[in-house]
């Protein structure tokens, strides 16, 4: 049975089923708290997806769900120490949160800051220097910058 755990008239109708999502955070050892729910179900759609906290609260605003920057930072936090998600660093401090949690690689644009996956197999690394004593590899991750051709 698909039926939304609650009812909120604020919250105008989200293109996700909560059963999916509710199988996701528990499967991820997470309680499916309301706003889990709600984040969880604009993060995970079928398409793989780059987020920023601050675009993430622009799209539940959106959606009629008023949830604060610092809950979306912390719901993200969570959902990336349970593996759902994906962090990925750019210069300046700026984060991505994707939900490509596979080994892949991304094209970045830099007028628009736009994030593109490569899958993992696209790109060959060769000649990887030897990480220091007592260190080893854990990924690597290739963004490749991109600007318009002339
Ligand atoms: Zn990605």
């Amino acid at each position: 049975m698909r039926q939304a755990p609650f009812k909120d008239p604020r919250v105008k109708k989200l293109p996700f089923e909560y059963a999916d999502i509710t199988e996701k955070l528990v499967s991820a050892g997470l309680r499916p708290t309301r706003q889990r729910l709600l984040l969880g179900g604009l993060l995970f759609t079928d398409e793989c997806r780059h987020v920023s906290a601050e675009s993430l609260h622009r799209e539940a605003r959106a959606a009629g769900v008023e949830v604060s920057l610092a809950t979306i930072y912390n719901t993200l936090h969570q959902f990336t120490d349970t593996g759902l998600l994906k962090e990925v660093s750019i210069e300046g401090g700026k984060s991505y949160f994707d939900t490509n949690v596979s080994a892949h690689h991304h094209f970045l644009c830099e007028e628009s800051g736009k994030l593109t996956d490569i899958p993992g197999e696209h790109i060959t690394l060769q000649n990887l220097p030897t990480p220091p004593m007592g260190t080893q590899i854990s990924s690597v991750d290739v963004v490749i910058r991109l600007r318009p051709a002339n």
